[in-house]
């Protein structure tokens, strides 16, 4: 640090940061050996290389201030590593999605109660608008002159989206072999789409050696991650704050890069913390497709070490084959007496069907995945059916048609006369 004008800090790399750029965080902190950096754009640790987290020096917050809230995640932007003046910044406002009473499903399941956290209602239809809005506030605050990311096509969606709003210039990454619809729901809001002949790993590492070469960019889930991933907490605190300030005693997540997860636990232990909610055991299950189960495998083999794997499955949202926060999921999962399970393709397509059919909400296949894996955790007796579920639906039926498009259709196709009706035996 050096000497500045009052109210602004000039980091060592010479950002000038005013105060307050980040809310009530304090500083990055290392996952594995505690070491604390200054908030910046870091993501590993300079001692062990470890992932670097933020921490917070809480001020005391009631549940009548995030009542009176936006009705958005900044309700919870004093949580959040975002200034007090958020809402002034043009973004795209996401969260407080519809939590779901699933009582249809819960009788064809055979669970006492379950909910479902519908966040395909995002404005880019996920739930990557949370923690893009983060990461875009730390651009901002950084002043990135691009907004960019590797992504499996959601975030890419909320990046382009975002950036589009934010009037900041983006560029994102994708594998060329992303589904139609999740190129185009990008390219809509950016020209600057650029597909990538490789899977995501592939893409991963392109974008990590172009933030390291290219001044000022951020990219949302490399250089900037720890803001990005804050921005999963708030699915933790929303359902809390849903279900009437309580939390739930289970909780099925997606898991791709092993963020979403370990925040939404992370979002629980900080409600207590703060008295906000009363100290319960909440049981964490993450969901994986078989054909992308580093986590899963690692989980059933008892084993900590995760072996990158090469993505082949439908649930391409969630094709990470060598996952950042793996090792979390598992301590979490086994810590809190839950589990990793994954479920094949020809699951997920009834995971989609089954949600659709018993509670109206089209999900993508990375919600097929948590669904099918929700009713193999019922069928293999590892979820209590007694207890009360949440079950986190991540994405938007839309944008993977194809998965389930050869699956279904018209009953019947007619003459538009009666007596051809009849026949069809649907009176
Ligand atoms: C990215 C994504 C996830 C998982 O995210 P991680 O935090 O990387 O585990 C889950 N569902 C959908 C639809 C996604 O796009
Ligand atoms: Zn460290």
């Amino acid at each position: 640090m050096s000497a500045a004008p009052e109210g602004l800090t000039v980091t060592e790399q010479g950002t000038v940061l005013r105060d307050g750029a980040f809310g009530n965080a304090r500083a990055l902190c290392c996952r594995e050996c505690g070491h604390e950096v200054a908030l910046g754009p870091h993501y590993a640790c300079p001692e062990c290389f470890g992932p670097l987290e933020v921490s917070y020096d809480f001020p005391t917050v009631t549940r009548e201030e995030i009542a009176a809230g936006p009705r958005n995640i900044w309700r919870y932007k004093a949580l959040l590593p975002v200034p007090t003046d958020i809402e002034q910044s043009p973004n795209t406002e996401p969260g407080f999605t519809r939590l779901l009473e699933a009582r249809n499903l819960a009788a064809e399941l055979g669970i006492d109660k379950l909910w479902v956290k519908d966040d395909s209602t995002n404005p880019t239809n996920s739930f990557k608008d949370r923690v893009v809005a983060c990461a875009l506030s730390a651009a901002r605050e950084l002043h990135a002159k691009v907004f960019a990311c590797p992504s499996t096509g959601n975030l890419a969606n909320a990046v382009a989206a975002a950036g589009a709003r934010a009037g900041i210039k983006t560029v994102v990454f994708i594998p060329s072999n992303l589904e139609k619809p999740k190129q185009v729901n990008s390219a809509v809001y950016t020209d600057s789409l650029v597909a990538v002949e490789g899977n995501y790993d592939d893409v991963n590492k392109l974008a990590s050696e172009i933030a390291g070469e290219e001044e000022g960019w951020a990219f949302v889930n490399v250089n900037v991650r720890p803001f990005y991933a804050e921005g999963s907490k708030t699915l933790g605190y929303e359902i809390a704050e849903q279900l009437g300030w309580r939390l739930p005693d289970q909780v099925v997540i997606p898991v791709a890069s092993g963020s979403q997860l370990t925040k939404v636990h992370k979002a629980f232990q900080e409600l207590v913390k703060l008295g906000l909610v009363d100290d319960k055991p909440v049981r964490i299950f993450g969901a994986q497709a078989t054909g992308c189960s580093p986590v899963s495998t690692a989980y059933k083999a008892d084993t900590d070490a995760i072996r990158p794997v090469k993505p082949d499955t439908i649930a391409k949202s969630l094709a990470i084959g060598n996952p950042a926060d793996g090792i979390y999921v598992l301590d979490i999962c086994r810590e809190t007496g839950g589990a990793v399970e994954d479920v094949t393709d020809d699951e997920v397509r009834e995971g989609i069907l089954l949600l659709a059919r018993t509670e109206g909400v089209f999900t993508e296949t990375a919600g097929g995945t948590t669904v099918g894996v929700l009713k193999k955790l019922v069928e293999t007796g590892q979820l209590d059916t007694t207890l009360e579920t949440v079950v986190i639906n991540t994405g938007m039926g839309l944008k993977t048609l194809d998965a389930v498009a050869d699956e279904v259709g018209p009953a019947a196709t007619i003459k538009p006369s009666y007596g051809a009706f009849v026949s069809t035996g649907l009176v």
